[in-house]
Order: structure tokens, then C-alpha cells, then sequence
């Protein structure tokens, strides 16, 4: 099918399997580190603490990168980083398989914009739970970037989209010379296919409202998704995100917790972190 043809249907009506051009290459990816994922488990069903607290803290670093680097600060301008935490967490995120900046805030702008629309990229309304977990991911055009992040194209942005598959390698292998073949599979494809997962939801679960009419707001906080998402640290609050998408700071209540808030916070302390926008209903 024609490029032009299949932007003439809806694309969540593609089965499955059909991406095009680059996006073969996402879902090639998708299917490679579930499969290996699938294989480490099966492997090594108990990974050791030590090596599950390391997964877990490298997972947690992405979480950080996606949260405060590409969302909060490169996405929303919530807060201005110091140029060397913010490549910090942009390779964060890139070793995380968040994509390369530009794609990522492309194609979150165009969401805000676009949101419970027929043009939402990833709306569950329009294209169901799994259009909006993971197939907009590979059968979505991606989001022009002139249009949507003409102020991130520059070279120290750019570049990354050119470092992305050698890192994705690595993120993937890098285990193996800590952990042996545990730590391969630990390390690399379950802890990405965790993560992955986790911040899928964000576009999901916390807007899955099916029965709400075209055009109204689908987002929402769903609370006991903060400890499961231990890589997008108070993305959970997604509700309150889309009331006030150019605060730097998710939580409304005390009790709701946002450890990437704090953490601008403690960047904020250190002089890491200026133009901290905050937003309080
Ligand atoms: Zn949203
Ligand atoms: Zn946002």
C-alpha cells in the first residue's frame, strides 16, 4: 500500500503488523526486545537482589531522563537545566528506549495539541488500548519536527537520533560484562520492556475513558500507578499534567507523590535547575 493511501484511513485500523518505512524499524525493535525479554525470564526467573536493584536503578535513570528531560523541561520549557544534567538525562532517556528527543517531543506536543481528537496520536478513544499503548509507536507519521520543535532543532538535540541505535545496543548488551548472561537479560530487555510498558501507560491507561464524548478531556490520575512506574517517576498524575501542562510540577495534593518534582526541587537547590514554572489550582 502507497504511503498516500494508508494516510487516507485511519491507521488504527492497520493490523498489527504493518509499519512502513522507518517505523519497520520500531516495531523490529518492539519484537526483538519482547522476545528476548521473554527468553531471560524464562532463563533467569530470579535475577538476585543485587542485580534487580540495578536493573531497577538504571531504570529509574531513564525514568528521571524522560520525565524531567524530554517532558517537564525539553517539552513544556516547566524548567531550564543546566546544558550538562540536561544531555545527562537526554542519554538517560535515548539508553532508556524513550527514542531521540526531537521524535519524542514532536510527537508529545502534537498530542497536548491534538488531545481526545482524531488527530491525537495516540488516542484510545479513536483507536483503542493497544493503538494507544504501543501501535501509534511504529503506524503513526511521525510528527513533523519544523512544525512541532523547530527551537530543539540544533545539533545537540539532533544528534542524538544518530546515537540512538548504538546505545539501544548497548542498553541492551551492557549487562552481560556486570552480571553474566543474567544481567544481560536483566539489565538490557527486561528492565526496557518494563519500562517500556510503564510509560506506555501514560498515553493508555491514564486516558483510557471510553464512554466520554469526541473533544473531551480523557486524562486522569490514577494513583496505584506511581509505584508500579518506577520509570516515569509522577507521570501517574497525568490529570492534573493536562489542567496545567506548563507547571514543572505534577502533584496537586501532599499526598500526591512526584519524585521528579523533587527532584527539580533538589536541582532548583543546586543551581542546576532555573525557571522552575509552578502552576498551583
Ligand atoms: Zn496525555
Ligand atoms: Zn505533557
Amino acid at each position: 500500500m502507497s504511503r498516500s493511501a494508508l494516510a487516507e484511513q485511519h491507521p488504527w485500523t492497520l493490523p498489527w503488523w504493518k509499519a512502513e518505512g522507518e517505523n519497520r524499524w520500531v516495531l523490529i525493535y518492539l519484537l526483538a526486545v519482547h522476545a528476548l525479554a521473554l527468553v531471560g525470564i524464562a532463563l533467569f526467573p530470579l535475577p538476585g537482589w543485587r542485580l534487580f536493584l540495578s536493573a531497577l536503578i538504571v531504570a529509574s535513570m531513564g525514568g528521571f531522563g524522560t520525565t524531567i528531560g524530554y517532558h517537564r523541561a525539553l517539552a513544556h520549557r516547566a524548567v531550564k537545566l543546566h546544558p550538562i544534567v540536561e544531555q545527562f538525562l537526554v542519554f538517560c532517556a535515548v539508553f532508556n528506549g524513550s527514542g531521540a528527543p526531537n521524535t519524542w517531543i514532536a510527537n508529545h506536543r502534537n498530542h497536548h495539541a491534538n488531545a481526545d481528537t482524531i488527530d491525537d496520536v495516540s488516542s484510545p478513544r479513536h483507536g483503542g488500548f493497544w493503538w494507544a499503548h504501543l501501535l501509534w509507536l511504529y503506524q503513526w507519521e511521525p510528527s513533523p519536527m519544523k512544525k512541532w520543535c523547530p527551537d530543539l532543532m540544533r545539533p545537540r538535540f539532533m544528534t542524538w537520533a544518530k546515537l540512538q541505535i548504538p546505545l539501544i545496543l548497548i542498553s541492551i548488551f551492557f549487562g552481560y560484562f556486570l552480571f553474566g548472561w543474567a544481567g544481560l537479560f536483566w539489565m538490557g530487555a527486561i528492565r526496557l520492556v518494563y519500562c517500556l510498558h510503564m510509560q506506555a501507560f501514560v498515553n493508555s491507561l491514564l486516558h483510557l475513558k471510553p464512554l466520554l464524548a469526541e473533544g473531551v478531556d480523557s486524562s486522569q490520575n490514577i494513583w496505584w500507578l506511581g509505584p508500579l512506574q518506577l520509570t516515569a517517576w509522577g507521570e501517574n498524575w497525568h490529570g492534573n499534567h493536562h489542567a496545567l501542562p506548563a507547571s514543572a510540577c505534577f502533584s496537586r495534593r501532599w499526598w500526591q507523590i512526584d519524585l521528579g518534582w523533587y527532584a527539580i526541587r533538589a536541582l532548583r537547590a543546586l543551581g542546576l535547575a532555573t525557571n522552575v514554572r509552578v502552576h498551583k489550582k
